[in-house]
């Protein structure tokens, strides 16, 4: 009786030593699910969503079932993918109009190079000195209109990207990587 009791104890000390092992062995850092929630967004890291970047709204998405269709940048396609990904109904957009593809341009003959803009881009879009003329790198500019408000001079404008032959794609799939923006003429 005493030998069973002892064996069985045994049995159970080993199990859990292997269990303990694995878990530490097979852990996952981070969220699987996050990751691929992530990966679909346009990481343009605008905040339009509510949350401070791309990676904290995906998280949320996942965690705490936070809606789907938050994120402007992304629009309809992203709504359509996360939908997709995770099993849920895509919300309507209630006949929302999508925003129009932008890329910001700056007024060479109004900025006076207060750098405002420059520490307001999430994606460093922006080159600029102190006093000197900013200007916008079009190919990293992802239309989030973060820099507008910060400009004390109002001299930065949202251009719509012309949708020509080469920047032309199939919507679908969504979570396809972007292509740079053309270059926007003044
Ligand atoms: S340049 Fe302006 S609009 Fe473009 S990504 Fe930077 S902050 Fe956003
Ligand atoms: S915030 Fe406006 S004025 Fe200041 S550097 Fe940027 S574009 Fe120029």
């Amino acid at each position: 009786m005493i030998l069973a009791i002892l064996a069985i104890a045994a049995l159970a000390v080993v199990m859990g030593a292997l269990l303990g092992y694995s878990a530490l062995r097979f852990r996952v850092e981070g969220n699987p699910i996050a990751d691929q929630v992530d990966a679909i967004l346009p990481q343009t890291q605008c905040a339009q969503c509510g949350y401070p970047g791309c990676r904290p709204y995906a998280e949320a998405v996942v965690k705490d079932d936070e809606a789907i269709n938050k994120c402007v940048p992304g629009g309809e396609a992203v709504v359509l993918a996360l939908a997709d990904l995770l099993g849920r109904d895509a919300p309507s957009s209630d006949g929302a109009v999508e925003k129009p593809k932008c890329v910001a341009v700056i007024d060479p003959n109004e900025c006076i190079g207060c750098t405002l803009c420059l520490q307001s881009c999430p994606v460093d879009a922006i080159m600029g000195a102190a006093k000197q003329l900013h200007g916008i790198i079009a190919s990293e500019c992802t239309g989030c209109e973060l820099c507008l408000k910060p400009c004390p001079v109002e001299c930065i404008h949202m251009k719509p990207v012309e949708t020509t032959v080469r920047t032309w794609k199939w919507p679908f799939p969504a979570n396809r990587p972007q292509a740079p923006a053309p270059s926007v003429a003044a």
